[in-house]
This record gives structure tokens, C-alpha cells and sequence, in this order.
């Protein structure tokens, strides 16, 4: 197609409000030449030892590394400067370093050589056989970060990785797709389309299994668009995570993580901290702590460096913050900070909002908000602590801050989420090699991205199985089922 034709988004800058890049979108026939090339190469690709794939995947890392500045710049302007931009270089290292260390006897620990249980004639081989091509559908808040997650692991898995980003950040892509280009084995099976929700629907329709990484609605549409085609699909959506702190816990600890975990990003992380449930007795020096350390906090308007909160990386998301903290406003909360989103240089910017007299009928109590809001409700009881954390739809992750952690363990257990943070906020990174997790409610569908059964996700188990003994005659068939028959139980 010739580029008078080709459809072109423009692309806003967070920082200036200024349409400052254009995206090319990738057009149904460039997607569906993409897949077929990925798919042809992948038969090789998966051909490779794990060992042979880690290789080229440390030829890869090295390449990233000498690179690594020029990504978290890109990745800085895509977000509009957050403070998680500017260590993708290193977060990407780590994503491919850990795979590098993991790959191989996660995958070996999958594998079975030996007799059946239930068939001890009978010899049971496994095989693992990757997904040949994985799709990969990322959003736009940690867009380098969210568009590797998955693709790494599925790189090392054997599987090809067609990745479609998100069209509102989409300037890392060209740099990390330089590095990919240094080593050609991996650029025979990584490649990348642009576009938006119709290049993603053109990527379900090519692919052989799809992570998505997103909002609710969309994930319904994914889901669906992928049962349509009965392939598999991981989804991992948003978030509305509770905290919780108890009368005993240090409430300036409690107060500096809890705003930390709030605001972190400008709140635009699907594990953000959206709900705070005090003691009754603690909160009202919780809820001054916080107004206090809120107040502390820097904008990043004058050097994307300097200061601790970044613009709205989606402009759209600033009205839907604002909308959440007017319709609280109406219901009867106050805003004792912040709360107003300020046009600064083009970005649109608000601080930290600390809320109180909040209820469960506020929409800002209920939906996820995505911005930098500290709701705070007190409560009476544990029981109800926990009774109003798990009163919701989602269940991604969660935060328990108590005096002791003998007495934050009990409660934790009791809230319904993939991670529960205890007496911290924000400790997400501490599970991604050590152990998988399975999120609540519509914060996610499919097998763990973390832990080792993250890579297992993109291989089908084949049980090769070959019978020793005699084999069975369809005349005694009235056997099956007796002890110590093929089909029958142990003795
Ligand atoms: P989104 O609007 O759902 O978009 C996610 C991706 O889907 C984008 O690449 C988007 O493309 C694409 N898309 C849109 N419509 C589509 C369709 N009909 N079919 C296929 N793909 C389609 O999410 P977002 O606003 O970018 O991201 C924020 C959300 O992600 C929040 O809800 C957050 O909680 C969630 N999130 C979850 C996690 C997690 O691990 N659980 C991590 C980070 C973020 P365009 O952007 O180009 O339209």
C-alpha cells in the first residue's frame, strides 16, 4: 500500500499537548504478511535447544544494555515522564536476564520420562510444543515494561511474537525494535504492527494464543474475539486495590507507603493503591500523615526529572479522574487535596487527592480511577475492613499495614487478590520469578504471568506414550476398571 493511502494516528505529547508524532497504522494485510512470516520462522526458532534460544536471548540483552538510555528516553516521552520511564532499560534487562537464569529448568521441570501411574505397562513421554505464534496486545501505562512481560517469556518458550502496542505510546517501539534488529535470529520471530483496537483485532485474527494487557471492556472484546476462534487468551486487566490499616500499625510508615503506592505514576498502574480502609481510632492522624506527605509532593512540569508526579499520559484519563472525584464531591466527600486537574505547559497534572467521607456508592470507590486519588474510609472492625476490601468486582492486588505482621498474615488471607502486599504497598516485582499468582474477580483470566509457570503458558504438554506390556484385547474388555487391569485402579 503506498503511504498517501496508509492510515495515520496522530500521537499527543503528555508533556505539551502537542501532536508531535504520527503513527503509521499497520494495515489487515501487513499484519496478516507479518504473521506468516513469524510463523514460518518460528518452526526453526522452536527447532533450537532452550539453551541455543537463551543464547541468542543474551546477544539480545546485550544489545538492550548498550541501548538501554535511548529506550527509557523514549519510553519517558510515551508516558510524559514518570519515574518508571527512565529505568526500563534496566527493567527490560531484568525481565530478559531473569529468563535468561529461569528458562530452561522451568521448562525441563514440566517434562515426565517414566511409567504411568495408572498404567504401569504403559511409558508416558511429555513434549513441549510452543504456540507458534503469540500475540501480544499492551496498553499504555508502563508501555515498554507491559509490551515485554509476555513477549519475553514466550521468545524463550519457542514461540513467535507479534506485538501491537498501544497507539497512545508508541515511541519506544522503533529503538527496542533496533535492538531486536542486531540479532536476526530474534528478528525472525519478534516483530511488532501498529494500530489501534482494529490492528488488534487483526492481530486475534492471526494468532495462535493472545496476551492482553488492559482494561476490562477491552479484555471483554479480546476474550471474546479469541473464544470466536477457540484459541487461548491471558488476560490481565484493571484494578481497584484496597489497603488496609489497622489501629497498631505505625501510621507514618503506614501513611508513606500508602501515598507512594496512590500516586506512584500518577496512579496510572493497574496494582495503584484506590481505596484506603483506616481504623476508626487511627484515622484521623492517618488522614492528617497523609495530607501532610501529599503536600510534600512535586509535580514533574518543569524537568521530567526533578519532581515526583507526571502528566496524565492519556489525556482522556484525566476527565475520568475528574469525573470519579466530582460525582465522590457530590455524594458528600471532601477533597482535602488536590483534585483538580491543571493545565501546565499543555500537560494535564493533578496531585495528590486525599478524600475523605467516602462511601461505597461513590463511583470513585467502585470503578478504577487511574490517577493519583487517596480515598480513605474508616472502618470499625476487621471483619469489616475486610468485608468492604473484598466488596468488589476486581481483585488484582492488595495491601494490609499493620502493627506486626502476626497480626497483618490473618487479614491478608482473608482478601481476595492475586498479591496482598503486608505492610507495604507496592511490592508486585518481588513475585515475578518467585511465584505465580492468579488474580480475583475481572482483574484477570488465564494462567500466572509470574513464576515459573509464566512460560509454561505458551506451550501445549504432548504426552507421548508407548504401551510395554501386552496390549488389550476388545474380548476382555470386562477387565477395565478391575484392580491391576490397564484402566483399573492401584492394588
Ligand atoms: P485498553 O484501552 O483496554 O487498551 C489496551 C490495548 O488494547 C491497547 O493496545 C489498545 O489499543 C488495544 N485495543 C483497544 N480496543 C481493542 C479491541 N477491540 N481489540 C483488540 N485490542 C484493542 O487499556 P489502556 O487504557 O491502554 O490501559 C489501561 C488499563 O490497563 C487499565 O485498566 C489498567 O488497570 C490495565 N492494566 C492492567 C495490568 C495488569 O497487569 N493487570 C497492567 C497494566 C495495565 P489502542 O490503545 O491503540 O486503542
Amino acid at each position: 500500500m503506498a503511504d498517501a493511502e496508509q492510515r495515520l494516528i496522530p500521537v499527543r505529547n503528555p508533556r505539551t499537548g502537542a501532536v508531535d508524532f504520527q503513527l503509521k497504522v499497520s494495515p489487515p494485510e501487513e499484519v496478516a504478511a507479518k504473521a506468516a512470516r513469524l510463523r514460518a520462522n518460528q518452526k526453526a526458532w522452536a527447532a533450537r535447544t532452550t539453551a541455543e534460544r537463551v543464547a541468542v536471548m543474551r546477544r539480545w540483552l546485550e544489545a538492550v544494555s548498550r541501548k538501554a538510555q535511548a529506550l527509557a528516553e523514549a519510553d519517558a516521552v510515551d508516558t510524559g515522564g514518570c519515574h518508571t520511564s527512565y529505568l526500563q532499560g534496566f527493567i527490560t534487562m531484568g525481565n530478559i536476564g531473569g529468563w535468561i537464569e529461569d528458562a530452561e529448568a522451568a521448562l525441563d521441570r514440566a517434562l515426565y520420562e517414566g511409567p504411568s501411574r495408572s498404567m504401569p505397562t504403559v511409558e508416558v513421554r511429555s513434549q513441549l510444543v510452543p504456540y507458534p505464534l503469540v500475540g501480544i496486545i499492551s496498553p499504555w501505562n508502563a508501555p515498554m515494561m507491559l509490551a515485554l512481560l509476555d513477549a519475553v517469556p514466550a521468545l524463550f518458550a519457542g514461540s513467535a511474537v507479534l506485538l501491537k502496542p498501544s497507539e497512545v505510546t508508541p515511541r519506544f517501539v522503533e529503538p527496542l525494535f533496533e535492538t531486536v534488529a542486531e540479532v536476526p535470529e530474534l528478528a525472525a520471530v519478534f516483530d511488532h504492527v501498529m494500530g489501534d483496537g482494529r490492528t488488534g483485532q487483526d492481530l486475534i485474527a492471526n494468532a495462535d494464543l493472545v496476551c492482553f494487557t488492559g482494561s476490562v471492556p477491552t479484555g471483554r472484546k479480546v476474550a471474546v474475539a479469541c473464544a470466536e476462534r477457540l484459541i487461548p487468551c491471558f488476560l490481565e486487566l484493571g484494578g481497584k486495590d484496597p489497603a488496609i490499616v489497622t489501629a497498631s500499625a505505625d501510621l507514618d510508615r503506614a501513611a508513606t507507603s500508602v501515598l507512594r503506592g496512590a500516586v506512584h505514576a500518577t496512579g496510572q498502574v493497574c496494582f495503584s493503591v484506590e481505596r484506603i480502609y483506616v481504623d476508626a481510632s487511627a484515622h484521623d492522624d492517618f488522614v492528617a500523615l497523609l495530607v501532610e506527605k501529599a503536600g510534600k509532593v512535586r509535580l514533574n512540569s518543569d524537568d521530567p526529572r526533578a519532581g515526583h508526579l507526571h502528566p496524565f499520559t492519556f489525556a482522556p484519563q484525566a476527565e475520568i479522574v475528574a469525573s470519579h472525584v466530582a460525582d465522590a464531591v457530590a455524594k458528600g466527600a471532601r477533597v482535602l487535596t488536590g483534585g483538580q486537574v491543571e493545565t501546565i505547559g499543555g500537560g494535564l497534572y493533578m496531585r495528590p487527592t486525599v478524600i475523605v467521607d467516602v462511601a461505597h456508592d461513590m463511583t470513585i470507590m467502585r470503578d478504577e480511577t487511574f490517577g493519583p486519588i487517596l480515598p480513605v474510609m474508616r472502618y470499625q472492625t476487621i471483619d469489616e475492613a475486610v468485608a468492604l476490601a473484598n466488596d468488589t468486582a476486581f481483585g488484582l492486588t492488595a495491601s494490609v499495614i499493620a502493627g506486626s505482621e502476626e497480626e497483618a498474615l490473618p487479614i491478608a488471607r482473608r482478601v481476595n487478590a492475586g498479591a496482598v502486599f503486608i505492610q507495604d504497598t507496592f511490592l508486585t516485582f518481588g513475585k515475578n520469578r518467585t511465584v505465580g499468582t492468579h488474580s480475583f474477580g475481572w482483574s484477570g483470566l488465564g494462567g500466572s504471568r509470574t513464576g515459573p509457570e509464566s512460560i509454561l503458558r505458551f506451550v501445549r504438554r504432548k504426552a507421548l506414550m508407548t504401551q510395554h506390556g501386552p496390549v488389550a484385547d476388545i474380548l476382555d474388555d470386562h477387565h477395565l476398571g478391575k484392580p491391576g487391569q490397564p484402566g483399573g485402579a492401584k492394588r
